[in-house]
């Protein structure tokens, strides 16, 4: 972001407001895209391209049941762009997954690559099953063939998958495993998000909320509070949400209220979030956590406190609560926790927003790691995964910060302008091949 462009109108955004029918995370994210687009005053033919993926595949996957019946799957791999390097993203396999939500996700994943600056393009893929209702050896023979299916997608140098909803390293070892046999060599660089012992990155589990965690540090910095003195409450207590609160504990902030689906947890004077940890991995959940007061997630949500890191799902703060925040920070682990419309209330109010697609691209950068590592066939200690992952998440709340106080946005306008912009100045110097 080197020239100092005006805001133009090329026509692309429309005021959000009532006008904005849908609350759903994919219209939230044009909105978003096409505001980026008018203040970069992009090129009509290139917000086409880039609103547009560049390959779609569905593909059935017939697979041998254990009772001996055949059952058909339908499976998807959209590819937004490659613009920057081979495309990155996550299989989920759910009963709702469908080709317009992977469509979304998938650009998604283009924006957030590139606020971090790794090198790759977005991607999204999903088998619509559900996968509680299948046994092991099911989803074993249902992820290799529906890999055998998009053999000719996937690969190091052109789509990396990584786990997302309901698929885990397991998974990731039966698509590498069923690449490398096709193509008659171990290929680990295929996928990310395997265990360690097949190429998987020490640091990985722990990236995002690792990510989430370096980038509030950077906001408090910002506005001159101090890590040790702030409050902070998290939604959400699996791998981001405990891992954020663990982190911030570690700071020495007092995290006065964790949640999880069970509800939410209160203590003024702070909860002890390694005994929250150990009571979880107990017990399953936080329900009946000893030593903290109940509250809803909704009151969770409208707490007096400095940050608020909401990591559980998408939609928590919308425009019916986002009114009722009193958070100075909010920093969404989660994907979409905000939607477009509450976005304008925070605003409003002065509360610093730090986007999902740079806060919590942690996972995604120690996702590259692993990436270069396997090629390498060199593998990095946990401390220089996490001093480099620091190092890259620092330097892009920066890099966004720098855009949002140059065109007076705020970080969610700014993350999707310096984006879109890194995107469609890269894809200016390749041009159009024809
Ligand atoms: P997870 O399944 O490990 O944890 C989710 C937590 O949210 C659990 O504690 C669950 O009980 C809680 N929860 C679910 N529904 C809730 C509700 N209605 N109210 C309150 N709490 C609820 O999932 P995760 O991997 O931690 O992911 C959380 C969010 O972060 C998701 O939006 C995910 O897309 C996003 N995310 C995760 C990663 C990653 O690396 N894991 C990376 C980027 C984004």
């Amino acid at each position: 972001m080197t020239t100092n462009r005006k805001i133009q109108n090329s026509g692309f955004y429309k005021e959000p407001g009532p006008k904005l029918s849908s609350e759903s995370p994919f219209e939230s994210m044009m909105e978003r895209f096409r505001f980026a687009a008018d203040i970069l005053g992009l090129d009509k033919g290139l917000f086409k391209y880039l609103s547009s993926p560049v390959k779609q595949v569905i593909v059935s996957i017939p697979i041998v049941m254990d009772n001996g019946s055949i059952e058909v799957f339908e499976g998807y791999r959209v590819i937004h762009d490659n613009v920057l390097g081979p495309s990155k993203g996550g299989i989920r396999y759910s009963p709702d997954v469908n080709i317009e939500e992977v469509k979304a996700l998938a650009a998604w994943m283009t924006w957030k690559c590139a606020v971090v600056n790794v090198p790759f393009g977005g991607a999204k893929g999903g088998i619509r099953c559900n996968p509680k209702e299948l046994s092991l050896a099911e989803l074993e023979r249902l992820t290799r063939r529906y890999t055998a299916n998009l053999l000719d997608v996937f690969g190091p140098d052109q789509d990396i998958p990584a786990p997302d909803m309901n698929t885990n390293e397991q998974v990731m070892a039966w698509i590498m495993d069923t690449y490398s046999m096709n193509v008659q060599r171990t290929e680990t660089a295929v996928v990310t998000g395997k265990p360690i012992i097949l190429g998987g990155s020490q640091g990985r589990k722990e990236a995002t909320g690792r990510g989430v965690v370096t980038v509030t540090l950077s906001a408090l910095n910002k506005i001159g509070l101090l890590p040790n003195k702030v409050t902070v409450a998290v939604q959400g207590f699996g791998n981001v949400g405990s891992v954020s609160a663990q982190l911030m504990y570690e700071q020495g902030s007092t995290v006065i209220a964790i949640s999880d689906i069970s509800g939410g947890y209160y203590r003024k004077e702070g909860i002890d979030i390694p005994a929250a940890m150990a009571y979880t991995k107990e017990n399953g959940s936080l329900e009946g956590f000893p030593d903290a007061d109940p509250i809803t997630n909704e009151e969770l949500l409208e707490l007096e406190c400095d940050v608020l890191i909401p990591a559980a799902k998408e939609d928590q703060i919308s425009k019916h609560n986002a009114h009722k925040i009193k958070a100075k920070i909010i920093s969404e682990g989660a994907n979409g926790p905000v939607t477009a419309n509450a976005d304008l209330i925070l605003e409003q109010n002065g509360i610093m927003v730090i986007p999902d697609i740079l806060a919590n691209a942690g996972g995604v950068t120690v996702s590259y790691f692993e990436w270069v590592q396997d090629r390498q066939g060199y593998f990095w200690t946990e401390e220089r995964v996490n001093r480099r992952l620091n190092r890259l998440m620092k330097n892009a709340f920066d890099n966004v910060y720098n855009v949002s106080t140059h065109y007076n946005i705020t970080l969610r306008q700014a993350a999707y302008v310096y984006s879109i912009d890194r995107v469609a100045t890269t894809l200016k110097m390749r041009g159009i091949y024809a």
